[in-house]
């Protein structure tokens, strides 16, 4: 893997995940150990950008302006660690909205390998759903599972998937992946 370019899901990647969906910034709460591991991609010359299915706005669950504070909560605590991400993209649709940016469609992955000039094989998708694992897929880049969030479920049900590493977490992926690509 020569990837420079890493995309999180959002939700059970980066955060804890609610089957009642994240509606508001009070229940925005990080995965352990997940903003430091994009500090460590950062520092590592990684650009990360998040992508995520925020189908919640369509179903009237929370407004823009609520995702909005989601996402400014998100930032300052990356900044109090000294990071920051190269982007949030979401998809605001309903599954019946017939977008082409809802997961598992790779819309979302397509507009980041276009608007950060990366091909979409040098991009690695991080997820929790087996929709990202498509997503990935018909985007033609590299998908990584991880069990936090609704991994343990998706592996469960879907898989096992062939070229598509599984870890604990982002935590565990990044530290793998960095060793792998640049420690000794
Ligand atoms: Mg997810
Ligand atoms: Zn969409």
């Amino acid at each position: 893997m020569t990837q420079k370019l890493v995309i999180l899901d959002r939700d059970g990647v980066i955060n804890e995940d609610s089957d009642a969906y994240i509606k508001s910034a009070d229940e925005w709460i990080p995965v352990p150990g997940s903003l430091e591991a994009i500090s460590r991609l950062k520092k590592a010359g990684y650009t990360v950008v998040v992508a995520s299915n925020q189908s919640g706005l369509a179903r009237g669950l929370f407004d823009l302006s609520a995702l909005q504070g989601i996402h400014d909560k998100m930032k300052l605590a990356l900044a109090q660690r000294g990071t920051a991400i190269d982007g949030i993209y979401f998809c605001p649709h309903g599954p019946n909205d017939n977008c082409s940016c809802r997961k598992p469609k790779p819309g979302l992955l397509l507009q980041i390998a276009a608007e950060f000039k990366v091909k979409p094989v040098d991009m690695i998708f991080v997820g929790d759903s087996y929709t990202d694992i498509q997503a990935a897929q018909v985007a033609g880049s590299q998908a990584v599972l991880v069990k936090s969030g609704k991994g343990t479920k998706t592996l469960n049900r879907h898989g096992p998937f062939t070229n598509v590493p599984v870890y604990d977490d982002l935590s565990h992926f990044v530290r793998e992946f960095l060793k792998k690509y640049h420690e000794k």
